[in-house]
């Protein structure tokens, strides 16, 4: 059994957080500390450690956090001007919550590479 996070609270709403949106498969919301003027979460409501246990009974989770991510772009006004999703995996890619997570990142331009 995979280990809870501070994001499961977030989900449960026992800790606070801007959240901008939650359905019955994710929740997404600021990141408490933004790398630019836009910088959103979007998490499954179901706790997956990292990239490496996504399964395919996942699938339609992940393709949410996709649809929500494009919703939320509009929303904030950045969908014309652009974006990044960015999900890390393990040490190596720079992890530190073990719940996964699609950072949306926008509102500026960006670098090649917004988290060396
Ligand atoms: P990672 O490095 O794991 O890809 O990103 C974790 C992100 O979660 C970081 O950008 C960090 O600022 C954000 N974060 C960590 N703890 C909290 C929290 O308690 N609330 C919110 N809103 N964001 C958090």
């Amino acid at each position: 059994m995979a280990e809870e996070t501070i994001f499961s609270k977030i989900i449960n709403k026992e800790i606070p957080a801007d959240v901008v949106y939650q359905d019955d498969l994710v929740t997404a919301f600021r990141d408490i500390n933004p790398r630019a003027p836009i910088h959103v979460l979007i998490i499954p409501n179901k706790l997956i450690p990292t990239a490496n246990d996504i399964e395919v009974e996942d699938e339609l989770t992940m393709g949410r956090m996709f649809t929500v991510a494009k919703k939320i772009a509009k929303d904030e006004g950045i969908a014309d001007d652009g974006y990044r999703l960015i999900m890390n995996c393990n040490s190596h890619g720079g992890q530190e919550v073990y719940h996964i997570h699609m950072h949306l990142v926008g509102g500026r331009p960006l670098g090649p590479l917004l988290m060396s």
